[in-house]
């Protein structure tokens, strides 16, 4: 189940090129409808695949407006009930709305190190993107050989 955008609550992330929600999805599914053309909705985003969204909450958790929301599965979060985190700094609150009317809370820690502190190569050498065309840099880098056409299995 896909997330939507509350387009009351999205400010755009302030007219950026490249909005939170934009920049976190590793799928590449959200997009800013700058004019208004493609929803009706100028200066806010929304998710332009829903069904290839795995709903993995990375945008709806980096939404510094809280306007991304995600819709679970039935049997899980019954139509009616929702499941909301907010973020902060060292940590995460997640708010749970029952279809009957509770609401229950929980605030967990989400980190042990400084945000902003870890490195993500760790001394790795970083990618050469003049290479990423090349053919084999794949194989080169990891050992494995390029793919035969011919060895495919035909029926
Ligand atoms: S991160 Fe939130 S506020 Fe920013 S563009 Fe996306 S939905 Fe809107
Ligand atoms: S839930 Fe994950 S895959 Fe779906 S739009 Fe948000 S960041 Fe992308």
């Amino acid at each position: 189940m896909p997330t939507f955008v509350r387009t009351e609550k999205c400010d755009g992330c302030k007219g950026q090129d490249k909005t939170a929600c934009m920049y976190i999805c590793p799928h590449d599914l959200m997009k800013l409808d700058k004019d208004g053309s493609e929803t009706g909705h100028a200066m806010k985003s929304y998710n332009q695949e829903p069904e290839q969204c795995w709903e993995c909450y990375s945008c709806v958790k980096i939404c510094p407006q809280n306007a991304i929301e995600a819709r679970h599965y039935a049997d899980i979060v019954p139509l009616g009930g929702s499941v909301q985190p907010l973020r902060g700094s060292d940590s995460i609150m997640w708010t749970i709305k029952f279809r009957n009317g509770t609401m229950k809370r929980f605030k967990f820690p989400i980190r042990t190190t400084p945000e902003g502190s870890i490195d993500p190569y760790a001394g790795k050498p970083e990618a050469d993107m003049g290479k990423i065309t090349g053919n084999g840099f794949f194989v080169e880098q990891n050992g494995y050989r390029t793919g035969d056409p011919g060895e495919l299995l035909r029926t």
